[in-house]
């Protein structure tokens, strides 16, 4: 098997519920989609990174891993667009007893859900239309694929936390209808966390947005947190 990788570095985690734990991150090139926002635009194309068999792609990772290291990351791109090889990866890591956590758009539930048996943490981001992610004709099948693999995780029992990035775009309707079908699938008590995050750099929302996003997700779920990426903050990659 063949894999992609973009690059591996160790870092603080910046982003979510486990938000300043060492973490190597492995970051495999190659993602279809389009969101505005996106902070690793480098690293969409496949061809952007260079190409391993997969016992090679497991020694450079073992090369990279330091001591201490809480987690490692499979992020992207997007992953899920090499899921057997990031599946393989993260068993490796697995046998090593450290933990492994997947950062995805999770816009295909057949791909997490062969991942997933070798993921210890899941964030699912959930996406709005505003993000334009994809275009308008392919949203819905996107949104239904992530909103199924919320219900894998869920099911599966692993710490699942759910990640929206918002920016000043983010239209408050499309934001509490979102909202409202996370919640017909998740109670309170299945998720380790709901992050607010907010765009760094772009379209930043301002104060009043986002308490009006943090309005919509409270009545749901009381620890709702609005984080921006604290990574950029501490100018770690
Ligand atoms: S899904 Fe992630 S990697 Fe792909 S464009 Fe959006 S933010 Fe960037």
């Amino acid at each position: 098997m063949k894999v992609r990788l973009y690059e591996i570095f160790t870092s603080l985690e910046g982003e979510g519920t486990l938000c300043g734990t060492k973490t190597l991150f492995v970051r495999l090139a190659g993602c279809p989609f389009t969101c505005f926002y996106c902070d690793t635009k480098e690293a969409l194309p496949l061809e952007s990174g260079q190409e391993y068999d997969l016992q090679d792609a497991c020694k450079l990772i073992d090369k990279h891993l330091q001591g201490n290291t809480y987690k490692v990351n499979f992020t992207g791109g997007e992953p899920l667009t090499q899921h057997e090889a990031t599946a393989a990866l993260a068993k490796h890591i697995q046998s090593k007893n450290i933990p492994t956590y997947l950062e995805s758009s999770c816009f295909d539930a057949k791909k997490f859900a062969h991942v997933l048996p070798y993921i210890d943490y899941v964030k699912i981001e959930l996406k709005t239309p505003d993000s334009k992610f994809v275009d308008a004709g392919h949203y819905s099948t996107l949104l239904e694929n992530a909103l199924h693999c919320l219900g894998l995780a869920i099911a599966s029992k692993k710490p699942t936390y759910i990640k929206m990035v918002v920016s000043s775009k983010t239209e408050l309707k499309q934001f509490e209808d979102l909202v409202a079908k996370i919640f017909k699938i998740a109670k309170p008590k299945d998720l380790k966390g709901f992050i607010i995050q907010p765009t760094h750099g772009t379209s930043e929302p301002n104060l009043q947005q986002l308490f009006s996003l943090y309005d919509a997700v409270y009545p749901h779920y009381g620890d709702v947190r609005v984080v921006p990426q604290l990574h950029k903050l501490m100018g770690a990659p």
